[in-house]
């Protein structure tokens, strides 16, 4: 395709092609569209070449002979009409006689209009622009959508991205990792520079793939909804922070507390979440949702990745002896 057509497409002016074996045909067309500023004329004398030059010169209407010797024009109408190229380009059939059988046929085969030949100028220049018009009209559609598609995907992404730098889940409102990190980090520092308690609890759902794999996906982000709701709700202290650590997995730090009084706490939320009676037959643990936890607290232990460590071991002792309960680092 050359800059000129390029040019002439992006000045909205129609892009003919007319495929006809007989160059006498061509040349009487070609005179009628000669004075028309808005009319760019092409013409492909061998069928075997029309596809390529249609998409070639990015034509914005076909003009087919219907007769040619190698090829059958209805034939090549189905051509076109199943190349991605050319598919939508609207297509005039060019016959020698008026005949009802032809004329059904061409529709039938994806044409777009049918015309006798040598057909009147202005009636030739008026379908000419009519049928350019709306495929142009519903190119600009198409790209219209497809920035707007691509648009969207970028907002889509850059949501993703201010969530990340946010401190909240996106599912749950609750905190996030992020916060989560950022808020042990600093009450572990805390506590060791005033040398007060801080007790981190590690929270899991149980028999939680078991759910979602019998009562969907969309049942699993609700079901972790109301479960974080619910751990929020039964946190008190200001201080305290629930976050969502993973998947189906909670947290809760509590400053100023030890395992004693973090147990208080466990227990709490445990029939917390057990009391929103969220159907689960597929537990082994209850005929509800319900969690575990671990817990553990600061004293004896060098830093906060111990501590997590601590109270994710005692996670795993709580499952692994029945789950729907907490358990307390060293007092076992
Ligand atoms: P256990 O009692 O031992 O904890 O068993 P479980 O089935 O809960 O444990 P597992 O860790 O094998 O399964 C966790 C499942 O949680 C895997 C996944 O299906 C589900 N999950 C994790 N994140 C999400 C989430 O954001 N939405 C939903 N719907 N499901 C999640
Ligand atoms: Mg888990
Ligand atoms: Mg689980």
């Amino acid at each position: 395709m050359s800059t000129h057509d390029n040019l002439s497409r992006a000045l909205n002016k129609c892009i003919v092609l007319l495929v006809d074996d007989q160059p006498i045909i061509a040349e009487g067309i070609r005179r009628m569209l000669a004075d028309e500023s808005d009319i760019v004329f092409h013409y492909c004398e061998d069928p075997g070449q029309a596809i390529q030059m249609a998409s070639d010169i990015e034509a914005t209407v076909i003009l087919q002979d219907l007769v040619m010797p190698d090829i059958d024009g209805m034939t090549l109408v189905r051509f076109f009409r199943a190349n991605m190229q050319t598919r939508n380009i609207p297509i005039i059939v060019l016959s020698s006689k008026e005949d009802p059988h032809v004329k059904s046929d061409a529709f039938s085969n994806g044409a777009n209009d049918y015309l006798v030949k040598l057909p009147d100028q202005i009636e030739l220049l008026a379908r000419i622009r009519a049928h350019s018009q709306s495929y142009i009209n519903q190119l600009e559609r198409d790209s219209a959508f497809q920035a707007l598609r691509e648009m969207q995907k970028q907002l889509e992404a850059s949501n993703k991205k201010l969530q990340e730098l946010s401190s909240l889940d996106g599912l749950t409102g609750i905190a996030n990792r992020r916060q989560f990190d950022e808020s042990l980090d600093k009450e572990w520092r805390r506590a060791a520079r005033n040398d007060l308690p801080l007790s981190l609890i590690l929270i899991d759902i149980d028999f939680f793939k078991p759910f979602n794999d019998n009562y969907g996906h969309q049942a699993g982000d609700d079901c972790l909804i109301r479960v974080a709701k619910a751990l929020k709700e039964t946190i008190v202290r200001p201080t305290d922070l629930i976050a969502r650590y993973g998947g189906e997995e909670f947290t809760a730090i509590l400053p100023d507390t030890n395992a004693e009084g973090a147990a208080v706490v466990a227990e709490k939320l445990r029939v917390a979440v057990e009391s929103l009676n969220i159907k689960h037959e597929h537990s082994k643990a209850s005929d509800h949702v319900t969690i575990s936890l671990g817990i553990a607290d600061k004293s004896d232990l060098p830093d906060l990745e111990a501590l997590i460590h601590k109270s994710d071991e005692c996670l795993y002792e709580a499952k692994e002896s029945g789950r729907n309960r907490y358990i307390i680092a060293n007092k076992k």
